[in-house]
């Protein structure tokens, strides 16, 4: 297939003009049959990838009664009986350790579906590991290949092993995520050295948050050869506060971008995008292209694709309508309406209908709908989750992150 006359925006340096081919699922040099889509005046994208999302956590609106927190150790805490939580666990009834049970895998296709509408082809769902048929449920790559902790204080409240025994099964050769440091006060800046002192600070390791570190901490950090799974809206709606943005970015940290759930964070990881360069303007778009790209996809170390476009790696492809000149600008500008076509793996799971017809493709997999005037297709049917829920509740629940 060969997408004709496109901007294509091979990585955070690399752009240009040029005709983009997919073929077997993989981005080619060149096209192998005659399917020619013309996208004259869009842009092409290497899909983008959400190193931190809590997949069954995207219940709405937001819940923190007692923000700012000190740490999120409190709020963990106050958000079991909080109204959305509650509300949430009318329909889900499962612990977190087993998800493979309808209203569990319901949820988390939910979850899917907000990464869906923003571009996202590939999740990090951080829960305890599930079996393999729960990876296996999803339209796109859930990462399975991974060991967690939930945090160091909180340790693995909601299951899997010690920590030291989750970083040991990975032999390095897979990520180990872990919440760290996530607050202000004295027991979130404790974390770092107990982290140390259990063996978790690795190259493989991802620290999500790393709100109360100290530049010597980072550069502890940076020499690791550690990444940071960075969430802005979700620490500043929580604890009032980020980590420090500049040290990590002089120190050259790999960082990454993420959502978090949307019971603390963005709607979705175009929204994240959007207030991210909206509160650290001085951040250049490029940088924060690579923290949802590239830089995420060495965190997660992914083998078959780089979060780039480049022959024979995985065509995951955003393409999307072009509003500003510069594809970097316009990059953080972008909302779901702007999509035009989003591929995982050479398949289309989102998108204008027109671009369907490329495809074999069956009607009866897909959701329509309108999308600020367009008609859309997307994979699956959300709707009937929606149905489901609001079966159980007995009234309509909407969600933001669903464009119908
Ligand atoms: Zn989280």
């Amino acid at each position: 297939m060969e997408f004709t006359n496109v901007l294509i925006v091979k990585n955070a340096k690399e752009h240009g003009v040029n005709n983009l081919y997919v073929t077997n699922g993989k981005y080619s040099d060149k096209s192998y049959d005659k399917i020619h889509a013309d996208c004259n005046g869009l842009v092409a994208y290497p899909s983008l990838i959400n190193i931190h999302d809590h997949l069954v956590g995207n219940w709405v609106p937001k819940g923190a009664p007692g923000r700012p927190y000190a740490n999120t150790n409190i709020w963990v805490k106050e958000l079991n009986d909080s109204d959305p939580i509650k509300e949430r666990d009318k329909y889900l009834k499962t612990p977190m350790s087993h998800l493979m049970e309808e209203a569990g895998l319901d949820l988390a296709m939910l979850g899917v579906y907000k990464n869906i509408f923003s571009g996202v082809t590939i999740i990090q769902d951080h829960v305890p590991r599930q079996k393999d048929e729960y990876y296996q449920s999803f339209p796109i790559k859930v990462i399975s290949d991974f060991q967690q902790g939930h945090s160091i204080t909180g340790k693995n409240w909601w299951g899997g092993d010690e920590l030291s025994e989750e970083m040991k099964k990975t032999r390095g050769k897979i990520p180990f995520i872990i919440h760290l440091a996530e607050g202000s006060d004295e027991l979130s800046r404790g974390e770092f050295d107990e982290l140390v002192e259990q063996g978790l600070l690795k190259s493989n390791s991802i620290f999500v948050h790393c709100t109360a570190l100290t530049t010597e901490q980072f550069k502890q950090l940076k020499a690791a050869g550690a990444s940071i799974a960075w969430c802005p809206n979700s620490n500043i709606y929580l604890l009032g506060i980020t980590l420090d943005i500049d040290t990590v970015l002089k120190l050259g940290i790999n960082i990454c971008l993420g959502t978090d759930s949307t019971l603390s964070g963005s709607t979705n990881l175009l929204k994240e995008i959007i207030y991210t360069k909206q509160t650290f303007p001085e951040i250049p778009n490029e940088t924060l292209f690579k923290m949802v790209t590239e830089n995420s996809a060495k965190a997660l170390m992914l083998d078959t694709y780089k979060g780039k476009i480049e022959p024979d790696v995985d065509a995951n492809l955003l393409l999307t309508r072009m509003n500003k000149k510069d594809p970097y600008e316009n990059f953080v500008t972008l909302n779901t309406c702007d999509i035009e076509l989003l591929m995982s793996v050479g398949k289309p799971i989102f998108g204008k209908v027109e671009y369907l017809k490329y495809f074999s493709w069956d009607a009866k997999d897909y959701y329509l709908f309108e999308c600020n005037g367009s008609k859309m297709f997307v994979t699956g049917h959300p709707e009937e989750i929606l149905k489901k829920i609001e079966k159980k509740l007995g009234y309509k629940k909407h969600f933001d992150y669903l464009p119908f």
